[in-house]
C-alpha cells in the first residue's frame, strides 16, 4: 500500500534557506501580519467581552473532550436515525480505504471537494486520483493550487504564497487563451469553470468544522458557497472529520461560530455556514440522496489521554501562523507538513511521527505570539516544550555536544561556587567585548548566532560584585562555599 505521508518528507532547513532567499514568497509573506492578522486583532477588539468569550470556547472544547465517547457515541446515533451512515477510520489507511469502497459501490467517476484539511491530513487526493477518480477542489485557492501541483501554504488561505501573475499563468492552463493577471477575470472564469464540475460530479466531499452530538448536525462553513454546492448538488455527499471536532449541544455552537470568523479573517460571521442533518428527506427540495460521515482518529485518542490533549482544541483557524515570526518569515511549505505555522509544528509531529519531524518543534522562537492570537487560548508554547522534551528523552536527535553542554550547565547550577566562578568569568571575557550592549561578532562554533543578528552582551560587572560596592548586603547562604 503506498504510504502517501511518508513521501511528503523533506529536509526543514534547507526548505526555510530557500524560502528565506525568494523575494517573491518573502514580499508576499510580509503582507500577511498587516491583513489577516490586523483583521484578527481589530474584530476582538470591537467585540464587547471577548476574552470571556476565548475562555468559554476553550472551556466547550475541554468538556467535550472529557466525554468524547459518549459525544461520539451521540452524534452516531443522531446521524443514523436520520438515515445517514458512519464510519470509524483508525487513520489514514482506513479512511482513504472507506471513502474509496464507498465510491466504487457508486459507481462515482467525478468528485467535487470542498477545503478540508483533515482530508488533505489524510492524502485523500493522490489516493483518488490513483483509483482512477477525477478529483476537482473548488475553494477558489485550493483549486489554484491544485491545478499548480502544490499543497496549501495556509490553513485558511492556501495560495497565499502566490502572487496575482502566478495564479493567472496556473489557470491559464485551463483557457484556450492567457488569462490576464485581474482578480475580477480570474475569479468569474475559475466560477464558470467550477460550475460545470458541480453538475457532473456524482459526488461531493467536504471537511466538517464542527458536529453537534445533540442533534447529528454537521457544520460546514466558507466564505465562497462552494461547500454549500459540494454538499447539495451531487446525490451523494461524504463528510470527513477528526473525532476531537463534535461539540455538546447546539447553543454551544454559535460562540465558535463567533470566534472562528473573527480570527480567521476578522468577520464577524463568515458567508456561509451549513447545517447539515443527514440526507435530504421527501419534502426538501435539496440536498444528497446519501449522507456518510466519516470519523477519524490518526492517533488522536493517544494524544487526548497525554500532555499534548490540548492541540485537540484547535479549530483550525490559521491567526497562529498570521501571528508567529517564523511562519511570517519562512512561508506554509517550510513545514513540509499538511499544517504549518506554530499548531503544524504541533500537529505534523503527532500525527507524522516525530522523528521525521524533529526540527518542528524547534521551529519557534516561543515568544507566545501564537497562543495571544489563538482564539481557543492553545498555550502552544508549552504543547512545543513537551515536544523538545519527549526528543531529549529520545536522546538520538541531541547532539552530543550540546547534551554535554547541558549536563555541565545543570552541574553548574547545581554548585554555587562553581556558578560564582562562572559569571565572574563571563563578566571578564565576553563582557568585555560589548559594542554598545551587543556582541557582534562570537568565536568559533558561537559565530552561527552573530552572523545572523547581535548577542546581548553580558554586563561588564555582576550584580552581586556590584551589590557589595554598594555597601549591600550579601546573604549569609551565598557565602557558605558549596553550598545549594
Ligand atoms: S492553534 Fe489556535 S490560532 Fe492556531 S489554528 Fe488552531 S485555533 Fe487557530
Amino acid at each position: 500500500m503506498t504510504d502517501y505521508a511518508r513521501e511528503e518528507h523533506h529536509e526543514f532547513l534547507t526548505a526555510t534557506e530557500q524560502a528565506l532567499a525568494d523575494p517573491q514568497l518573502q514580499s508576499m509573506l510580509g503582507r500577511l501580519g498587516e491583513t489577516l492578522g490586523a483583521r484578527n486583532r481589530q474584530a476582538f477588539a470591537q467585540l464587547p467581552g471577548a476574552d470571556a468569550l476565548r475562555w468559554e470556547a476553550k472551556r466547550i472544547k475541554d468538556q467535550a473532550l472529557a466525554q468524547l465517547d459518549q459525544l461520539l457515541d451521540q452524534l452516531a446515533r443522531q446521524i443514523e436515525a436520520r438515515g445517514g451512515h458512519v464510519h470509524w477510520a483508525a487513520d489514514g489507511a482506513e479512511a482513504r480505504k472507506i471513502i474509496l469502497s464507498i465510491l466504487e459501490q457508486h459507481g462515482v467517476r467525478k468528485v467535487v471537494k470542498s477545503k478540508s484539511m483533515t482530508t488533505e491530513e489524510i492524502h485523500l487526493n493522490p489516493a483518488l486520483e490513483d483509483s482512477g477518480i477525477q478529483v476537482v477542489e473548488t475553494d477558489f485557492g485550493e483549486y489554484i493550487i491544485q491545478l499548480a501541483g502544490q499543497r496549501p501554504s495556509h490553513l485558511v488561505a492556501p495560495a497565499i504564497h502566490m502572487t496575482v501573475e502566478q495564479i493567472a499563468q496556473v489557470l491559464s492552463q485551463e483557457s484556450p487563451e492567457p488569462l490576464p493577471p485581474e482578480p475580477e477575470t480570474l475569479t468569474r472564469f475559475a466560477r464558470q469553470k467550477l460550475r460545470q464540475h458541480f453538475a457532473t460530479a456524482q459526488a461531493g466531499i467536504s471537511g466538517v468544522n464542527f458536529a453537534v452530538a445533540e442533534t447529528g448536525t454537521v457544520v460546514i462553513i466558507s466564505n465562497e458557497g462552494n461547500a454549500r454546492l459540494t454538499t447539495t448538488v451531487p446525490p451523494l455527499h461524504i463528510a470527513v472529520m477528526g473525532m476531537e471536532k463534535v461539540i455538546p449541544r447546539m447553543e454551544h455552537l454559535p460562540v465558535f461560530l463567533k470566534v472562528l470568523a473573527r480570527a480567521a479573517t476578522g468577520q464577524k460571521l463568515s458567508v456561509y455556514t451549513s447545517l447539515i442533518t443527514g440526507p435530504r428527506r421527501p419534502e426538501e427540495l435539496d440536498g444528497p440522496e446519501e449522507f456518510h460521515l466519516v470519523i477519524l482518529d490518526n492517533g488522536r485518542s493517544r494524544i487526548l489521554g497525554g500532555p499534548l490533549r490540548e492541540s485537540l482544541f484547535c479549530i483550525r483557524c490559521g491567526a497562529c501562523l498570521n501571528a508567529c515570526p517564523v511562519y511570517r518569515n519562512v512561508g506554509g511549505h517550510a513545514y513540509g507538513g499538511v499544517y504549518a505555522g506554530p499548531i503544524g509544528a504541533v500537529l505534523t509531529p503527532l500525527y507524522d511521527g516525530l522523528d521525521v519531524n524533529h526540527h518542528l518543534p524547534h521551529a519557534s522562537s516561543l515568544c507566545g505570539a501564537c497562543q495571544a492570537a489563538c482564539p481557543v487560548r492553545i498555550a502552544i508554547p508549552e504543547l512545543l516544550i513537551r515536544l523538545r522534551e519527549q526528543l531529549v528523552e529520545r536522546s538520538q536527535r541531541v547532539p552530543r555536544r550540546e547534551r554535554a553542554a547541558y549536563g555541565l550547565w545543570a552541574w553548574m547550577l547545581r554548585r554555587p561556587w562553581a556558578y560564582r566562578l562562572a559569571t565572574w568569568l563571563t563578566t571578564r571575557s565576553l563582557g568585555r567585548w560589548r559594542r554598545n550592549r551587543w556582541l557582534t561578532r562570537l568565536p568559533g562554533k558561537l559565530h552561527g548566532w552573530t552572523a545572523q543578528r547581535d548577542f546581548p552582551a553580558p554586563a561588564p560587572e555582576r550584580f552581586r560584585d556590584w551589590w557589595q560596592r554598594q555597601g549591600k548586603h550579601v546573604p549569609a547562604r551565598e557565602k557558605q562555599p558549596g553550598s545549594a
